[in-house]
């Protein structure tokens, strides 16, 4: 449980659901004030109907849900559980579904096994109904050269149906035309996902250092720092700052 803002507060595990108290848990949060109760989820207890609106009525009412592939195959291998994918689609299904003030948002978390299915679960995600999608970099192995075509792909497929999609994970110098994509402008850099930054050589030249903690320790240590080059005149650059400051 991690309180964000004064009336906002995001519960996460491991997997909240396996919690038979996770509605008390809402519940309670209510009781103390936070009118903004999040979940971080697989998504699979919420194919049950029953607990999802046990959950709803205690006052969850933003979902995000992770998913990994756009089939069983991948999904299940790369969320090491068997049977996982019917029950999180169902999940997401039954959670869009509900006739009643909710927010879904579906967190696909980018590895070197997943990329080349990104579109497609995208397509999925939008299939869905969901809200808002978060393609997040994951895999310390898969090199942004690599990533983003696949990462463009999807934010224009996203935008052609009128649907939020942001990146994790990707500085400014790599999104040079797609900045409102970022999260991180949104949510901040210290994310629950542990990422660790650093500014390395190509950053002391650039507009944004000192709103960019620059690229994560292991990418850098991998793939050294000649992706990037310095970001000298943004056109956003004006219009991040002031949602900064
Ligand atoms: S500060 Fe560094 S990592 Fe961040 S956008 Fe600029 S060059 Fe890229």
């Amino acid at each position: 449980m991690d309180q964000k803002e004064s009336d906002s507060v995001v519960l996460y595990g491991g997997e909240p659901t396996l919690r038979n108290d996770l509605p008390d848990i809402v519940n309670a949060a209510r009781g103390e004030g936070y009118r903004r109760i999040k979940l971080l989820t697989n998504g699979r207890a919420f194919s049950n109907t029953h607990y999802l609106q046990q959950v709803m009525n205690a006052g969850c009412s933003l979902f995000e849900i992770t998913l990994w592939g756009s089939n069983p195959n991948l999904h299940e291998y790369l969320s090491s559980a068997a049977g996982s994918f019917r029950e999180t689609i169902n999940g997401i299904e039954n959670v869009s579904g509900v006739p009643h003030d909710k927010f879904v948002c579906l967190r696909i978390p980018i590895c070197k096994e997943n990329l080349s299915d990104l579109e497609n679960i995208v397509i999925m995600a939008l299939n869905l109904g969901t809200n808002r999608i978060i393609l997040s970099m994951q895999d310390p192995a898969l090199s942004f050269q690599a990533v983003l075509p696949h990462i463009i792909n999807s934010i224009n497929i996203s935008i052609f149906n009128r649907v939020w999609i942001l990146t994790e994970g990707l500085p400014f110098c790599l999104m040079q035309g797609l900045e409102q994509h970022i999260s991180e402008i949104f949510s901040g850099w210290e994310t629950l996902y542990e990422r660790m930054y650093q500014h390395h050589k190509q950053c002391t030249e650039c507009v944004y250092k000192e709103l960019c903690p620059g690229t994560e320790v292991r990418y850098v240590k991998q793939f050294g720092d000649r992706e990037f080059s310095p970001v000298r005149a943004g056109k956003c650059f004006q219009d991040i700052k002031v949602l900064y400051d």
